[in-house]
Formats: C-alpha cells, sequence, structure tokens
C-alpha cells in the first residue's frame, strides 16, 4: 500500500467504491473490499507499432512560427467537439473488439493527423470473460519542429478518455455520453492545442480501448484491479509507462468521462488528488464555470485509478449523475455543445497555468 501513497488512502477510507464509471448509482448492500493496490499490474502485452502509424511532418513544420493565442481556452469549439460526438455515436454500438470500434479508431486517427499529431496504435490482447480479445489505445504526441517520429520525452501531461462502449445484448447502446462525449471532445482539443505547438508538445493524448466491463466488473469481494474486468486500455498503458521509465516524465493527467450531459455537473470523488482539483476548481472559477463542479461521496473506479497507481496524480472529470447512464436513452439528444465547450475551457485554462505559454 505504500507504493500509492494517498490513492490507496483515500480509496481505503472511502470504505465504498463505485466500480467502474459504471456500476452503482446506488450503494452496494455490503460494503465493497479496497482495491489491492499491492498487487503486480496487468499481465505484460506486447505493443505493436505499425508502420503506418506514423504520419509524415510535413503539414507540422508550416505551424512552427505561428504563435499560440494566450487565452487558448477561447478557441474550444463546443460546435466541433460536438460533431466529433455524432460522427462517433453515428457509428452504432462500439465494444471492444468489434468492427465498429475500428472505425471509430480510423476518426480519432485522422481528426488527430488532420491537426498535426502522430498518432501510435498500442495493441496488445488479454483474456476477458468472453475469450482472448484485442484492444487498442491511441496515443497522440505532437512535435513542434515535425521531427518523425515525435520524440516521447516532451510530454508532461496526460489528457485521456476511453472510446469504446459498453456492449450489451438486450439494448442498442450507442454511448453519446458514455465513450462518445469526450471522445469527441479530445479530438477538439487536440486541433486546439496544435495552436501552440509548444504546449501540444508537452501533452500526450490517450483513446483508451476496454473501459467498459465485458460482463460486469469484478464481484466486489474480489475486487482487485488487476484482474478486474474492465480497464483494460488504461491498465496497459499504465503498466507499459512504467517498464519504459517513462512514467516519471509526467506531473499529471485529466481524465474526461460522460463530460456532455446538458445538465452538467462533475461530481469529483473524495480521493481526487488535491493540488489538481484545487487548481481546476481555481480555473473553473476564474471562467466563471464553478458551479458546473461538485462532489461525489465514493470512490469511482475508472481509467484514471491505474495512473494514479503509478503515481501520476490523475483526475477523473466526470459527470456520473446522469439517469440514462448504461440504458438505451444515452443519446445525442441529452447532450449540449455548451457542456462540452465547459469542461474543453477548463481544462485548457488549467493547462496553460500547469505547462506555461
Ligand atoms: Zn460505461
Amino acid at each position: 500500500m505504500a507504493d500509492f501513497g494517498w490513492v490507496a488512502t483515500a480509496i481505503t477510507a472511502a470504505a465504498l467504491v463505485v466500480t467502474g464509471c459504471k456500476r452503482a448509482a446506488v450503494p452496494p448492500a455490503s460494503p465493497e473490499t479496497a482495491i489491492n493496490a499491492d498487487a503486480a499490474p496487468a499481465p505484460g502485452l506486447k505493443p505493436a507499432t505499425l508502420p503506418g502509424d506514423i504520419r509524415p511532418p510535413t503539414k507540422v513544420a508550416a505551424k512552427v512560427t505561428a504563435p499560440g493565442p494566450v487565452e487558448i481556452w477561447k478557441e474550444f469549439s463546443g460546435e466541433r467537439a460536438f460533431e466529433e460526438v455524432r460522427k462517433q455515436v453515428e457509428i452504432g454500438p462500439r465494444p471492444a473488439g468489434s468492427a465498429e470500434l475500428e472505425k471509430a479508431r480510423t476518426l480519432i486517427e485522422d481528426g488527430l493527423r488532420r491537426t498535426g499529431w502522430e498518432v501510435e496504435r498500442q495493441t496488445f490482447s488479454n483474456e476477458t470473460p468472453r475469450g482472448p480479445v484485442t484492444f487498442v489505445n491511441l496515443i497522440g504526441r505532437f512535435s513542434p519542429t515535425g521531427q518523425s517520429p515525435v520524440p516521447r520525452d516532451t510530454q508532461r501531461a496526460i489528457l485521456c478518455s476511453h472510446y469504446d462502449t459498453k456492449r450489451f445484448s438486450t439494448i442498442r447502446f450507442t454511448g453519446a455520453n458514455d465513450g462518445g462525449s469526450s471522445t469527441g471532445a479530445l479530438i477538439e482539443l487536440a486541433r486546439v492545442l496544435a495552436l501552440d505547438p509548444a504546449l501540444a508538445a508537452q501533452v500526450e493524448l490517450v483513446f483508451f480501448d476496454g473501459e467498459e466491463a465485458f460482463v460486469q466488473f469484478t464481484d466486489p469481494d474480489e475486487l482487485r484491479v488487476d484482474n478486474a474486468d474492465g480497464l483494460f486500455g488504461s491498465r496497459h498503458y499504465a503498466s507499459q509507462l512504467r517498464k519504459s521509465g517513462r512514467a516519471r516524465q509526467f506531473q499529471f493527467g485529466i481524465l474526461w468521462d460522460m463530460i456532455g450531459d446538458r445538465d452538467l455537473t462533475i461530481t469529483l470523488e473524495p480521493g481526487s488528488p488535491p493540488e489538481l482539483t484545487r487548481e481546476i476548481l481555481a480555473s473553473a472559477d476564474a471562467l466563471g464555470l464553478r458551479q458546473h463542479f461538485g462532489r461525489y461521496d465514493r470512490s469511482i473506479l475508472d481509467d484514471h485509478y491505474p495512473l494514479n497507481r503509478i503515481r501520476i496524480p490523475t483526475i477523473n472529470l466526470i459527470d456520473f449523475d446522469y439517469p440514462a447512464w448504461h440504458t438505451a436513452d444515452d443519446t445525442l439528444e441529452r447532450l449540449s455543445p455548451e457542456s462540452l465547450q465547459k469542461i474543453g475551457a477548463v481544462t485548457l485554462h488549467y493547462l496553460r497555468k500547469a505547462l506555461g505559454k
């Protein structure tokens, strides 16, 4: 437990753990056990960078001389983000391992490359309750000079989202908010960051596969992140960061999940990294958006957890107060471009402050 400092303490203290962005709006009948923070990371699985993944650097070089806007948060367009969400949702259900999720990947890759980002496919396989599944995380990096491959030692912050949707056999679940909203907004964030190459170079954008449990998160009595049914992509990414020695170069992470609800209230969990939380709330204050941030009374097990375990303080900006969660009603009609814009702006305001000009 000592290895994981405040994370383990906070989660143990919380006593009840909401598993996955995704379970238990209602408290379970019996307390769930604390997560086993001492266990070894997920089994090592090979990353695969495909030769076709690296884009030529030509367009990036042209951007080098353009100075970035000082108030970069004003550049984030809720409408553009919403259009990216729409494209994801129109693919239909996008569970891990499906042909539809490959279409989602192509859209993400196109979106990032369009604005000068290089995209790595981090491919791996893992056992699931439905048998072995191949997962693909997408990782975006940016070089101000157009260097290719982009150097991997300039990034200081991880901005991430999951892009898979939960598999249901009984309903047609297209995950507009849960999977779609944060993915579309992250593509828009890439566009905005590219306006300031020096800032973009300090950010690693990560789109996680396999956040959603295939069946459900592990039995509460046996809850261990390492063998949980879910968080496949973030567990693998974190384990690779740790093994490669890159984990120590990151100052913080920000996870977005379900950020598009028209009625937006970010539900910050008790274990949120204190300094990061203070600073992000200060940014929300500065932009007059503090009223959209509240507190949640339990921990939420989501893709930020494996990053916190490797000591990258990562906050989960999630609106878990969403009645349509994991229902057929999680549709575009429940979302608004304004909500996406607000989270994009607060995040960019903080990034400017934390990473400088
Ligand atoms: Zn979900």
